[in-house]
Formats: C-alpha cells, structure tokens, sequence
C-alpha cells in the first residue's frame, strides 16, 4: 500500500479554481475561437484518466457566477458578431435532443449554435475509453442505460428509433448475461473492520445477481439466507433479525388495508420501518444503511419504506401489499412498482445515444451510418464547430447570461454570453434552450420573476462518483468465484467489473487473464438530515476530494477485498479515471420531506415556464433523473419556442 502512486492527477479540484480572476479582458480571437481546444491535434477526451466527470476547468467559471465574482473581472464581451436561429445551453442528451427536434421542425439550413462547459458533449452520458493491453475498452462515465420507471414516451422512443436504436432487440442481441455466470462467478458482500469489526468477504449472497436476467446468483441459490448470516461477521441477534427480515411473512400493520398500508409507508423511512415497525436490533441498519444510494443518492434514513417496497426491498413480504404505484410514491418507485420501460446498456452507457446524436446533426464529427459502429468510432472533434456549418458545438465554454432583448413578451431575439476561460463572448439567437441545470438558470436569467427563480434553486441535484478502473487481468475475481461486490460499509459501496457487452466491433473481455475495467461507486451524503441537505454537503465533500484520495480509497478498498485472490493494487492497477458528478442525478420529490403539491405549483413546473425567447429543456425540470425525460423535456422547450 505505501509504493508510490505513479497516476497521480495533481489538477484536482480543490486546487484548481481558476475562475473569472484568470479572464483577459482583450479579445484574444475574432469570429468562431479558432484557437478554441477542441480543434487541437489528438483532442480526445473520453481517453483522459484521473479527475473527470465535473473536471477541473468545467465548473470554476460558474461558481465565481454564483458567488457574485465574476462579473468583476470580466472585461467587456467580444461582440463576435454571430447570430443564430437557435442557442443551446448545454450539451447533454437533452440539449443535443432539443437541437434535433429544432431542426426537424425548421429544416437542415436552421442555425443552431450548442454550448457545452464540458471539454465533452454528453453531459452526463460520458464515454470513459481506455486502451489496456493495446485492446480498446469502454465504460459509462455516467449515464449508465437505457431504462427507466415508465416507458419512453413515444417522442423519446422515436427518437431513439430515428438513431436507429432498438433496445429490446439490442438487449437479446448483443448483452452477454452468461459469461460470468458461465466462468462461475457470483455477487459477494465484504464486511469491513471499521464498520463491522472484521475485513470478512462473504461469496454467494442470496438474491439478485449483476442483472435482472439472473434473478438469483449461482452460489445465492443454494444458499439460504441462515447459511449467508452464519458466514458473516454479524452478532447472532443480527444474524437472526436478518433472516426475519429477509424471510418471514408477517403483516406488521394488521387491520389496515393495502391503501392505508401504503400511506403510512409512503410517511415513515426504511430505516424506522426496520427498527420501529419490525423492532429489528439495530445492528441490521449498516447492513442495509446504503442500498438506496445507487438509486437516490441517500441511505435508507432518507427514503420512505414504500419506495424501498417498491424497488423489491425486505421485510414487506407479508404484509399483503397490492402491486402497483400508490400516491405518495416517489417518481422512481411508484413508475418500477408499475412495471418501468425496456432496458439496454451500451459499451459506455448512454453516452451512444449522445454520439449518435452528434453523428446526426454533424455527420462528418462522427464516422459511420449505424447504432452498431458508433460504438468504435472515432469523434474528429476539430468537424464540431466549423464556421461554414449551420449546426455548431462548441466545448469549453460556459454560458453566464442569457438575455431577452427587450420586454420578455416582445422580444424577437435573445443575447448569450458565455466564457471560455480566455474570453467573454456575446451571440445572438431568434431563441435559446437552457438544458442545462436548473440551479445555475438564475444566475443566467437574473431577470426572471422572483418565484421562478426560487422555484429553480429548489431541485438540488445528487452528488455521485462513478469510477472506472483499469485493471491488469481478473485472475483474482476469478479464484474468488466473484464479479460483483457490495460494501455496505466502505468508501465505495459497490464493485464491479465491467457488463460484458459485445456489438458491432466491440468486444468485451472473455478470459480473466485479459485485461478489464471495474466499475466503483459512491454516493457522498449525510444520514440524518432531509435528502436536499445531504446532497449539498454530498457535493461539497466531491468538490474537496483530492484524486490523490480517491486513489488511496480504491488500492485500499481493492486490495482488502480481493488480496486473498492473489490482487496488488500497485501491481495490478493500471489506470483510473474518477468520475466526479457534484451535480448529478436530477432531484425526485421525497414524501419524507417535500409537500404534496398540486401539478402545477411543484417547483419544476414553476421552474420551466418559458421567459419571452427563452425556455427551459434538461431533467431537471421533469424532477426525474432519466434518458427518456431529458428528451421529452428538450421536444417540450423547442415546441414552446416553436408552437404550431
Ligand atoms: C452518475 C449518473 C448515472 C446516471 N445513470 C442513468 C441511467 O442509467 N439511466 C438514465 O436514464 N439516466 C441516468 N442518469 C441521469 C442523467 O442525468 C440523464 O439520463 C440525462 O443524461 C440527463 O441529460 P440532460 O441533458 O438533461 O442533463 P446533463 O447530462 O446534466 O447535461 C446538461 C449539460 O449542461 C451543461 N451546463 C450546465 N450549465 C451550463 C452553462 N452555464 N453553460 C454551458 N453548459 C452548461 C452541463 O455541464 C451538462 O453537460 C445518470 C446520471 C448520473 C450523474
């Protein structure tokens, strides 16, 4: 554990505020930033390795916006003298989904000009690339897959199927649910000292296995939930309330029906639903504190029981519960409870559905003509912003105004301003989609009425880190009989390798001595405090974590959990890139601590209402955290900025 750490990323984000402090006031270029980045040789960023996901360079400009910091050492913006039908304010699904859809209705001669923080489009939907073993290998930065708790509307599913995807064929196709099954490898639990007195990896838990084809693991099957606990480092007490958990059938609410159930459910957490309704002993709370957070961002003290039902948790089994949503569910859970829509996973997450995207609005950026090929293909980044282009992209650079010329309801045209780190520059545009994230719109608009923007600061967005690491071979999974590990009290919560999924060129790895990528996960929160507030410390906690750190958490975490199949981090290890997502997830209405509110006073209608030429796209607005909304909500934006 002490050898050196040779990756080291020293650009952490922490160090890294560069701010507005750093922008020249002179106009550095003329029209079209020709020395803009992304036209450089070799400009490639899914390969890049340590701090991405929100990296450094991508955020700096709108703190300073926030904090009331930049606008003093701004200088006066380059009049660049470029107009447009349409700007784009962020270049994720929803704000490349609002390009598409703005151009289907006003044709391919429509000027559209996209803006993206990010050195990537994609926002969320980033590719992660590595090359181990001269061999290419892919993994989600974020977005994972296609799926989602209702099924794509059919302007989502539409498009999916203009970008000439189809997720249940793909799915049949082209994910390979055996092959850790068929190499003997199963899901595991590791028990860690500081949380549960031991370092103990326990093989074979009960349950669901790495997908929902596979039900039950291998080893889970034959194993009972009594032969699970006796392996673990547990107190007998907690063993047994396990167990009873797990398996009895009790209807701990007996004389109400189904409806009165589900409400008090909907109005109590997991957590007091263990320990108040089921009197479990308290010890069986760090076993199950972080199942949630994959979906929520928060542990079980946060989520309300029903959701927890909803999403096929413990304990309900005999309480007689009807299928299906209930009110007071939240977004998530009441759409799964009914059934939730088709599922496919690219090579790297959804971040096909935004090249695919790209390659449809700039055909030359993206080679190749189907959903299979984009996998492999090369993005030529210099062909996103080319002067003689109708459709432009451009990356690097942050929008930090945007403004209705004249009274909202008159005016005709809108200016955008937006920085790039060397210079402030103003476009002008007939309209503009914000897709970008709800928080940061006032700061953009500060003209909006006073509500609005209240209503806009409320959603606050869910910190994650999803981190993708390079290892030398999986000879240790392999001895362990292991592919995925839950840590319920770890640093990061889940270990995975990567989903074998093979399409078009794209080949996963078979053999365990081949080289393959883990997938790590984290959810920064504070239990105990209402999810919005978790989510803000969440963030700052992201925002201060050195790469140093997230490496020294992951040679640690690996090396106690898989040591004993032979694995040395400082060996075995050969590249990580930690994806950061301060602002992750969209919020989802919580019926622990938001109020019921009629349709049309919930702060995401609030927040949408179109300003004059200037509507609202990004999921952020739905209060959901999927694909298939970010599209709706992008055909909503361009439809109000286009109607008829
Ligand atoms: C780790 C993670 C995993 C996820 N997994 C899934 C999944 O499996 N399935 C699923 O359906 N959804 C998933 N999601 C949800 C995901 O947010 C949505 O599916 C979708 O990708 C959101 O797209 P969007 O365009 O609305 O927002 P984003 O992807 O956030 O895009 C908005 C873009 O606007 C940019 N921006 C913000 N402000 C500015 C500014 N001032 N100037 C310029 N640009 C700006 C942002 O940097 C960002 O790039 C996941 C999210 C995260 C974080």
């Amino acid at each position: 554990m002490n050898r050196q750490i040779t990756r080291r990323d020293f650009m952490n984000g922490a160090a890294m505020v560069i701010g507005a402090a750093m922008l020249p006031t002179a106009p550095a270029f003329g029209v079209a930033n020709p020395g803009e980045p992304q036209n450089g040789p070799g400009y490639d960023p899914p390969v890049k390795t340590g701090l991405r996901g929100s990296h450094p360079g991508s955020f700096e400009i709108a703190h300073s916006l926030r904090d009331g910091t930049f606008w003093e050492s701004a200088g006066k913006p380059v009049e660049s003298g470029e107009t447009f039908d349409l700007v784009i304010v962020g270049g994720g699904i929803s704000g490349l989904a609002a390009a598409y859809f703005f151009r289907e209705k006003t044709g391919k001669s429509a000027r559209i000009l996209i803006l993206e923080n990010h050195d990537d489009f994609g926002g969320h939907a980033k590719r992660n690339e590595f090359h181990l073993g001269g061999r290419r290998q892919l993994l989600n930065g974020g977005t994972l897959l296609i799926d989602s708790p209702t099924p794509y509307s059919p302007v989502a599913d539409g498009l999916l199927k203009k970008l000439g995807i189809d997720p249940p064929q793909f799915e049949a196709r082209y994910t390979d649910h055996k092959l850790y099954r068929s190499l003997g490898l199963d899901s595991a639990v590791f028990f860690d000292k500081e949380t549960f007195g031991e370092d103990r990896l326990v093989v074979g838990a009960p349950g669901r296995g790495w997908d929902d084809e596979e039900p039950e693991s291998q080893a889970g099957r034959a194993l009972t939930w009594t032969n699970f606990m006796n392996k673990t480092p547990l107190s007998p007490e907690v063993r047994r309330d396990i167990v009873r958990i797990q398996q009895a059938k009790v209807d701990y609410m007996p004389g109400l029906s189904s409806a009165e159930k589900k409400a008090r459910l909907s109005k109590i957490s997991y957590r007091d639903f263990l320990l108040k309704v089921v009197k479990a002993d308290p010890g069986v709370i760090p076993f199950y504190q972080r199942r949630t957070e994959g979906e929520w961002g928060v542990g079980i003290d946060a989520e309300p029981a029903l959701d927890c039902w909803a999403l096929g948790f413990p304990g309900f089994q005999g309480m007689g519960l009807e299928p299906g949503a209930a009110p007071h569910m939240s977004y998530s859970a009441a759409g799964y409870a009914t059934g939730g829509s088709y599922r496919f996973h690219f090579p790297d997450g959804n971040a096909s559905i935004a090249r695919l995207l790209v390659r449809a609005l700039i055909p030359e950026a993206v080679p190749g003509h189907t959903a299979e090929d984009v996998v492999t293909a090369q993005v030529d980044y210099s062909r996103l912003d080319r002067e003689d282009a109708s459709l432009r992209l451009r990356l690097n650079s942050t929008v930090v105004g945007a403004r209705n010329v004249g009274t909202p309801s008159a005016a005709q045209e809108v200016e955008v301003l937006y920085a790039t780190g060397k210079q402030l520059c103003k476009v002008r545009a007939k309209g503009c989609v914000l897709a970008c994230w709800n928080m940061m719109i006032p700061y953009l608009c500060p003209e909006l009425p006073q509500a609005q923007k209240q209503a806009l600061h409320y959603l606050v967005k869910v910190p994650l880190v999803y981190t993708s690491v390079g290892i030398r071979n999986w000879t240790s999974f392999q001895k362990l009989g292991i592919q995925r590990v839950s840590s319920p009290g770890s640093y990061w919560s889940e270990v995975s390798l990567n989903a074998a999924v093979n399409m078009g060129e794209y080949r996963s790895p078979t053999s365990p001595e081949e080289p393959i990528l883990l997938h790590l996960s984290r959810a920064p929160c504070q239990p105990g405090l209402a999810a919005r507030e978790q989510h803000k410390i969440g963030r700052y906690e992201l925002l201060t974590t050195t790469f140093e750190t997230f490496e020294r958490k992951i040679r640690d975490q690996l090396a106690r959990t898989l040591s004993s199949g032979g694995f040395d981090p400082a060996r075995d290890i050969e590249a990580i890139t930690v994806n950061r997502w301060p602002h992750g997830y969209g919020y989802e209405y919580n019926p622990l601590f938001d109020p019921d509110w009629p349709e049309d006073k919930r702060p995401n209608v609030i927040g949408r209402k179109p300003f004059g030429r200037i509507t609202i796209a990004n999921t952020d607005s739905a209060a959901t955290a999927y694909t298939d909304t970010a599209i709706d909500q992008a055909y909503r934006a361009v439809n109000e900025l286009l109607p008829g």
